[in-house]
């Protein structure tokens, strides 16, 4: 028996840094279409505004890009720093009234969804969680104390957060309320679950690492952009297991509906290497690994070294042109 002990919460600060750092480049992580969206209450920056963004740029970076500050508030710690407090609340006052403008679009469906995720039986997924605690082998697992912080993200899909920093924390975007959204959002909450399975997992380092020496390196093939190969394969791996589409592991579970399957099914033909986009590559290759993930599921394995170099050779063959086979 999985013990699911999920609070979801609606906290507007936590909604107000997640859209101030989206909607600008700070880091290497960057979508330009998302910060499009999340700008559109914003019309041209106001000198204010754009003052207010370089000095929040300074504050980030300073933490060397590791997010932490951002999940400080993610996770409502008060900052410590006197100085960067009495920033932080100057560049809080410069965008409220913006801010205020989208919350009250946002707020009524991130409440719809509150209530419906409330409601949600997640003991639906006890077997499935097992298998995967099986099969990443992770010790004493006996359940999750969890918080889901929601967040607003209409229009651009499902996305989620977790780090491994920050155990008992989620953050969700969540798209503009629509029941029929409704599996997309638990895949992509089960994934998070999932990745913090990863987190406690025995093996999956050593395993990857040396399928990556066996496999990867003598190919020399370089990680797009600026991934990393550990992310890559690991992150495949989990949304072979489940993510916000129903061509995996636990959306087969959610739906059987053939339709909504073959909608996530996704065409690779390889064209300008450059030009692909790293998200769409994992999606690729979580498709083509599906079936035997769900087969050492299914089977009650643990994960192994055939698995895993099994991922990476499915890597290689993208980048070695073998992929076309794929289109
Ligand atoms: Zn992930």
């Amino acid at each position: 028996m999985v013990r699911f002990n999920i609070e979801f919460i609606i906290d507007k600060d936590v909604c107000f840094t997640y859209w101030l750092q989206a909607i600008f480049k700070w880091s290497w992580f960057f979508g330009e279409k998302k910060a499009k969206h999340y700008r559109r209450f914003i019309k041209k920056n106001k000198l204010s505004e754009k003052i207010a963004l370089f000095v929040f740029k300074k504050i980030l970076q300073r933490r060397n890009n590791k997010y932490f500050w951002l999940w400080d508030r993610y996770s409502n710690k008060k900052i410590s720093n006197i100085f960067e407090n009495l920033l932080w609340n100057l560049i809080k006052k410069v965008f409220k009234y913006n801010f205020d403008v989208i919350w009250k679009n946002e707020e009524e469906s991130l409440k719809k969804w509150q209530i419906q995720l409330l409601e949600y039986d997640f003991s639906l997924f006890n077997d499935a969680l097992e298998r995967v605690a099986n099969f990443l082998l992770v010790k004493d697992f006996n359940g999750f104390d969890l918080k889901i912080k929601l967040l607003f993200g209409s229009e651009i899909g499902v996305s989620a957060h977790v780090k491994k920093e920050f155990p008992n924390l989620i953050i969700l975007s969540v798209p503009s309320f629509n029941r029929e959204n409704l599996n997309s959002v638990i895949g992509t909450i089960i994934h998070e679950l999932i990745h913090k399975f990863e987190y406690e997992s025995a093996i999956t380092d050593s395993l990857f690492k040396k399928s990556y020496k066996n496999i990867i390196e003598p190919n020399n093939i370089n990680a797009p952009s600026d991934y990393k190969w550990k992310y890559l394969l690991k992150e495949s791996m989990l949304r072979a297991i489940s993510s916000s589409r129903m061509n995996t592991y636990i959306g087969r579970l959610l739906t059987n509906d053939n339709e909504i399957i073959q909608k996530d099914v996704v065409k690779f033909i390889f064209t300008k290497k450059e030009s692909i986009n790293p998200e769409f590559l994992i999606r690729v290759v979580a498709q083509k690994i599906e079936q035997l993930t769900t087969e050492y599921l299914n089977k009650n394995m643990v994960i192994d070294e055939k698995y895993c170099d099994f991922i990476s050779q499915v890597w290689v063959d993208l980048f070695s042109g073998e992929g076309r086979a794929l289109g």
